[in-house]
């Protein structure tokens, strides 16, 4: 990945793709003290990208380390990094890290250094995998709980175990993995918020140990708008089969049915699909992103 055409914006900079690169003993990669964001431009404009950087600097916040630039600096950035890289849909990954400034558990003199780098990835998932829905299994690991990790941060350091878990489930022929609590109820996947449906309803996980994301924020209202209830609930491996449809939803992922969790399968049927269309209008509903000046 890191050998390709482009620019990243690196520092307050745009450096070539190529020579985007860190000193080996970076702060970040031996303690994951890192935080990051994943955004998606459509029609030229970055759908809620203002909720994206606040995120990002709420992250930086619980990890103790400050981003040296504002959030309207971080948020022009985004979109000049897309403009000078010629892209109107594409994936945007800012990124803030501690560097290689010192090397220890403390890490009171790094500095915090920000990247942005944006690339073209039209579909999380395999295509027909789509229209018949992906298939899930059950994670190895589960979400730690909130008074063991930040687990309300969006931080590098909490995808050791999706990386695991989903390396596991592609290699046994899954789209993804499903991680549980660590009460053994269903929190999320890997990179993804559930929903469930039951008598024209949408059940999803309290999300009291993982990310409430901001697309599932989006379809909780895009859902209630369109007149269908929405129940945070505590929901149990053995509660699949009372549900009759089911779905994962993610700025990557967007809204992705889901055919089949382990031995359960689900037929994605009509409200996952007009969820599908709501979400996909939805983000592109709005004009091209004007740049403020400066
Ligand atoms: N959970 C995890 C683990 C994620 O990586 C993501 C993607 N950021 C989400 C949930 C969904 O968050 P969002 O809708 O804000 O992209």
């Amino acid at each position: 990945f890191d050998d390709r055409d482009g620019w990243i914006w690196f520092d307050g900079a745009f450096v070539p793709w190529r020579a985007a690169n860190l000193h080996v003993l970076t702060h970040a990669m031996h303690y994951g003290s890192a935080v990051f964001e994943g955004e998606r431009m459509y029609d030229g404009r970055i759908f809620a990208l203002e909720a994206h950087t606040r995120r990002l600097f709420r992250s930086a916040e619980i990890l103790d380390f400050e981003i040296p630039y504002t959030e309207a600096e971080m948020n022009r950035a985004c979109i000049e990094t897309c403009a000078k890289n010629r892209l109107t849909e594409c994936y945007v990954r800012p990124i803030a890290w501690r560097g290689a400034e010192q090397l220890s558990v403390s890490a009171l003199s790094t500095r915090t250094h920000v990247a942005i780098a944006v690339w073209e990835w039209p579909k999380y998932f395999d295509a027909e995998r789509f229209q018949r829905g992906v298939r899930l299994c059950w994670a190895k690991y589960r979400r730690p709980p909130a008074n063991a990790a930040p687990t309300e941060a969006k931080a590098s350091g909490l995808y050791m175990i999706c990386t695991v878990s989903k390396n596991a489930a592609e290699r046994d022929g899954y789209d993804d993995a499903l991680m549980l609590d660590s009460d053994g109820a269903i929190a999320e996947t890997t990179g993804a918020n559930i929903f469930f449906i039951r008598d024209g309803a949408l059940h999803t996980p309290t999300p009291h140990c993982f990310l409430d994301g901001i697309t599932r924020q989006t379809v909780v209202a895009l859902a209630r708008q369109r007149g269908l209830d929405v129940i945070e609930t505590r929901i149990e491996p053995h509660d699949l089969p009372t549900f009759t449809e089911c779905f994962i939803v993610g700025t990557a992922a967007e809204v992705t049915p889901v055919g089949e969790i382990g031995a359960h399968s689900f037929r994605p049927g009509a409200i996952t699909f007009d969820l599908v269309e709501r979400y996909r209008r939805h983000v592109r509903a709005h004009a091209i992103q004007a740049l403020e000046p400066a």
